[in-house]
């Protein structure tokens, strides 16, 4: 897997190493991620969940109620609350793992700026980037390697999706 990368929570209770590169970087401009960061948007590193280790202390899963009715798990620092990662869908074994909590978060940018109808209009977007009104087909989108290593982890799982 080669490389790892360290983050973690504020208050420090919470340490991770994420082992290798995400497959896929969403910058989601959805109305969600804006309310539940109270930010302009949420930006998710999208990796297999047996990529993320942990370091130090356990993060608590917290049901967030979604449109689609699938499930949607935020797990925060017990103590400090801070957002690490979620699962949608509840899948188990893929986690969107919230960029800034990465020590070098500024050397992962997004492959895709998703929901941008909710984008708020002082926010410009990079030249040439990705950018969708709601969501894109992955097949479409991702590297080759990534569409492969999502495929294994699916598998592995034996998920349907
Ligand atoms: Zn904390
Ligand atoms: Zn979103």
């Amino acid at each position: 897997m080669g490389e790892s990368f360290e983050g973690g929570c504020f208050c420090g209770k919470i340490r991770y190493r994420m082992h290798g590169r995400p497959m896929f970087i969403h910058c989601c401009h959805c109305t969600d991620c804006q309310r539940q960061t109270g930010s302009a948007f949420a930006i998710n590193a999208l990796i297999e969940a047996d990529r993320v280790e942990l370091a130090e202390g356990e993060p608590v899963a917290v049901a967030m109620k979604t449109d689609s009715g699938h499930p949607h798990d935020i797990y925060r620092c017990p103590e400090c609350r801070t957002a690490l990662w979620s699962d949608y869908g509840r899948r188990g074994w893929m986690l969107f793992i919230r960029v800034s909590t990465l020590d070098r978060r500024a050397e992962f940018e997004p492959d895709a700026h998703i929901f941008t109808r909710s984008k708020v209009p002082w926010v410009t977007l990079p030249e040439g980037a990705n950018v969708f009104e709601e969501y894109y087909s992955t097949k479409a989108l991702w590297p080759a390697g990534s569409l492969a290593r999502r495929e294994a982890a699916r598998m592995k799982a034996g998920a349907e999706r």
